[in-house]
């Protein structure tokens, strides 16, 4: 039952906060609006003020029509009317039945909203509050300056429960706004978090391998250098005659091997330390607490393993080799170094036939 009324309440909010719309707080708004005047016009009905009561009446029903239109799209439209209902309202009560009761009050309330509203621009808001302070002054100067029969007798039990209903109306309103206003604030900061992970990823992913880009792995490397406390040890490998393997089968199902090869790739370094796509058909591979003697164990048998793998394209089976260089880091020198001697060890494997790791 009370999550049906909950489900009732958010229906699209969600969609309605992600384009700025607080939906679900000016539905509350309206509601406690609507509560609010209903009472109010009840009491009044009850002293016999008709006339303000019958006003009251209608700025009731329009909280109903507000709140059935925010369930469609007309959001901002919706808040602008919300707001200046209570604004005009708060005028008027306060203009016929005095400022004892805190009527007034209610004109901040609609001065908050404003400033909170997103479409308004900054010179318009500045106009609008100066009106609002204005009007507050002129509502006090003229209560102050003449003294009217109010209907209502600030001394009586009636003014008195009037006064309670304001301060309990303005209570509602504080709460609703603040709280709408934290949640949307820790929303927009958890989507600008998630927003920035994403660009990172992005900007740190190879698009065609998914594998971790240059720039990412240089990142790692950095952090390698500057914490020099656990045993590391790089290996660069290069795809054996990749050009062949283009210029026989075409680009197409050469990179569909360079995504197979990646993915093994990613697959044999999970848990070992990191990867990265070092360039065209070249991989970075990085073996953190591991001595050269141990990365060379497992590198090799990977690389046997590798030579044995299927790449299928259009029907057609393609297989490749790869060679390594293989470097254990040592701790006074830098990564660019190791790395270096690991590609000049890459090249050697080439030059004395290909498929292999030379340690
Ligand atoms: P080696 O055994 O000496 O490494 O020979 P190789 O043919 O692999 O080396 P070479 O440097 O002559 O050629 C590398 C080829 O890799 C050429 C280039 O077109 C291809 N290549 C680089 N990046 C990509 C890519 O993203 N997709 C495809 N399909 N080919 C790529
Ligand atoms: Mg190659
Ligand atoms: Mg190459």
């Amino acid at each position: 039952m009370s999550s049906g009324i909950l489900d009732f309440f958010n229906k699209g909010s969600d969609e309605a906060a992600g384009r700025g719309d607080d939906v679900l707080r000016v539905r509350l708004e309206c509601l406690v609006q609507f509560i609010y005047y209903l009472f109010l016009a009840l009491i009044l009905f009850k002293q016999g003020v008709n006339t303000h009561a019958m006003v009251l009446c209608v700025v009731t029903l329009i909280q109903i029509l507000l709140f059935i239109n925010t369930y469609r799209s007309k959001s901002r439209s919706t808040r602008m009317v919300f707001i200046s209902c209570m604004g005009l309202t708060a005028i008027y009560l306060s203009g016929v039945l005095g400022m004892a009761s805190g009527f007034q009050y209610f004109l901040y309330v609609a001065l908050i909203l404003l400033l909170l509203e997103t479409h308004i621009t900054f010179d318009i808001k500045i106009f609008l509050c100066t009106g609002i302070v204005l009007v507050s002054i002129i509502l006090n100067a003229v209560a102050l300056l003449n003294t009217f029969n109010y209907p209502l007798d600030p001394d009586s039990a009636v003014e008195a429960r009037v006064r309670v209903l304001n301060e309990l109306c303005l209570a509602f309103n504080i709460v609703i706004i603040g709280m709408s206003y934290t949640r949307h604030q820790v929303e927009a900061e958890r989507q600008l978090y998630l927003a920035n992970q994403k660009l990172k990823l992005a900007a740190d992913t190879d698009p065609l391998t998914r594998l971790p880009n240059r720039r990412a792995i240089l990142d790692v490397l950095e952090e390698i250098d500057r914490d020099k406390d656990s045993t590391i040890s790089i290996a660069i490998g290069d795809i054996d005659h990749f050009k062949r393997v283009n210029d026989t089968y075409g680009h197409d199902a050469g990179d569909e091997v360079l995504k197979n090869i990646s993915e093994l790739i990613m697959k044999f370094m999970d848990k070992k330390g990191y990867c990265a796509r070092w360039g065209g058909e070249e991989f970075l591979l990085v073996f953190t607490d591991t001595n050269g003697d141990d990365a060379y164990m497992v590198l090799d048998n990977f690389r046997r393993r590798l030579s044995e793998a299927v790449t299928e394209y259009d029907g057609t089976k393609i297989m490749v080799t790869m060679t390594f260089g293989l470097e254990e880091h040592g701790f006074f020198q830098t990564t660019d170094k190791t790395i270096k001697t690991a590609d000049t060890k890459l090249y050697t494997g080439k030059d004395t036939g290909r498929n292999k790791v030379v340690y």
